[in-house]
């Protein structure tokens, strides 16, 4: 895992400096000696981390920070604001400006590569969704770019592991006004509620009695249902070796004693924008996977599931040795709908088309819209004989029930559907097949509609 590094300060010995230690860990370095040109690095995707002097001639780094968060180009960068004043209302104006981190000068090497490490780790995770999603709207899929609503990290769903009660009251006093605080003192109970109850932060305290609290760190991030819950850490300054542990071990931020509320406030803030910024990215890969295959008028899987289903269908049906048939389904005279009714009604009838499908198939069956008005049912574990039957209450139930053309239902007109039947051979691919019951189908419209045809073995 390795990551470029650009380190901007105004001093060329303080560069040189950082530029050594980072270069010992293998990390790449760019450097910017002023605002100006850090903010061009940036735009031209140069760097994956940003190492940013807070004093320095002109623009200084909190404005730095405050224009690359506010650019959707570079608002994704992990930026840590380097300052030579230990003043927490600094460190709060940092975070406030939408930075990740701070460091305080003379840099710690330790927490350098901590931090740099763990934020290496972020970048990472969100440039993988944001390829991900990125290629979808390439795709016309969908346009995360443009939905990307910034959001303020209010009302934070939190949980707090903390044993002690004067401890846990000072937190949920600062963050009460501002979030949702819930305390569970035992650290297991803490597991399966963080898995259970969708929370957007958890905030563990290092010192619990009888317990590291470093295990239940690290079992949160084992867990599927906990991996993407931020974990802030509470900790005392003499813990710093644990600190770093944790931070290896995935803990995305920690916050040391006594707590300083305005940091408190902003640390916890800046970890749910995060989150919500991944959630959303992950959101819109998961549309996007849905929207490539699922049919959105009538929520059935389309064309391309198909494809990759009935493939793999038909070699489990071979490899088992058991039988599977195909129905083809096509509305008679679907067109006259269209010119008659208008494209909204045959737009209706499709729906409740595919959901009268659905009630007279079996659960294991998988329906599919073709595309227009042609539908595919696959159906495992089913000889043509039995196939037939199912296609024939198909077709009984199109014809059985008056099809609405407006959502109100207001109006409705009889549809009937032609099917073509096929089952698979000893040699059947899924092109075969579907040619097959195509023709089959063919055959049902030839011979006057509304009617099953089952194609010879
Ligand atoms: P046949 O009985 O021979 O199948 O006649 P048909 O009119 O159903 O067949 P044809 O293939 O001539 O016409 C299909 C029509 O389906 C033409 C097209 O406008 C319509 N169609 C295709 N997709 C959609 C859709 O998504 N919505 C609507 N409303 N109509 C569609
Ligand atoms: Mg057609
Ligand atoms: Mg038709």
């Amino acid at each position: 895992m390795t990551a470029r590094v650009l380190i901007v300060d105004d001093l060329l010995p303080n560069i040189k400096l950082l530029e050594a230690r980072l270069s010992a860990e293998y990390f790449d370095v760019v450097t910017a000696t002023n605002g100006p040109e850090a903010l061009e690095l940036c735009r031209d995707g140069r760097c994956d981390i940003v190492l940013l002097d807070v004093m320095m001639p002109g623009m200084d780094g909190f404005e730095v920070c405050t224009r690359l968060k506010a650019d959707a180009a570079t608002m994704h960068l992990p930026v840590v604001m380097v300052t030579a004043l230990d003043q927490p209302a600094d460190r709060v104006r940092g975070l406030e400006c939408g930075a990740d981190d701070f460091l305080t000068k003379p840099v710690d090497e330790l927490a350098l590569i901590a931090r740099v490490r763990s934020l290496t780790r972020l970048k990472i995770m969100l440039d993988e969704l944001r390829a991900r999603a990125t290629t979808s709207a390439n795709l016309g899929i969908i346009d995360h770019l443009s939905a990307q609503t910034p959001n303020d990290g209010a009302k934070g769903r939190i949980l707090l592991v903390e044993d002690r009660a004067s401890s846990s009251d000072r937190i949920v006093a600062a963050l009460r006004d501002l979030h949702d605080v819930e305390i569970e003192p035992h650290p297991q109970e803490a597991l399966f509620r963080a898995a259970e109850n969708g929370y957007e932060l958890v905030i563990v305290s290092l010192n619990l009695t009888d317990f590291d609290a470093l295990r239940l760190c690290s079992q949160l991030r084992s867990l599927e249902r906990t991996r993407s819950i931020p974990i802030l850490l509470l900790a005392d300054l003499e813990d710093r070796p644990r600190i770093l542990r944790g931070l290896d071990l995935g803990v995305n931020d920690y916050i040391v004693r006594p707590i300083d509320r305005n940091e408190l406030v902003a640390r916890v803030r800046t970890q749910l924008r995060r989150k919500r910024y991944a959630d959303s990215l992950r959101d819109n890969v998961q549309a996007a996977i849905e929207l490539a295959v699922v049919d959105a008028l009538t929520g059935l899987n389309n064309r391309r599931f198909l494809e990759s289903h009935l493939a793999s269908a038909l070699e489990h049906a071979a490899h088992n040795g058991r039988p599977l048939s195909l129905m083809i389904l096509d509305i008679d005279h679907f067109k006259s709908v269209n010119d008659t009714y208008g494209h909204d009604a045959g737009d209706e009838v499709l729906k409740v088309f595919a959901q009268r499908i659905k009630r007279v198939v079996r659960g294991a069956d998988l329906i599919c819209r073709l595309g227009g008005e042609e539908f595919v049912v696959v159906m495992p574990d089913t000889p043509l004989v039995v196939a037939e039957k199912v296609a024939e209450r198909v077709r009984a139930a199109v014809e059985g029930g008056q099809f609405p053309i407006d959502p109100a239902a207001t109006r409705t007109i009889p549809v009937t559907t032609s099917i073509g039947l096929a089952e698979r051979g000893a040699d059947a691919n899924a092109d075969a097949l579907l040619r097959r019951a195509d023709k089959a189908l063919y055959g049902s419209k030839a011979s006057g509609r509304n009617r099953v045809t089952a194609a010879a073995a």
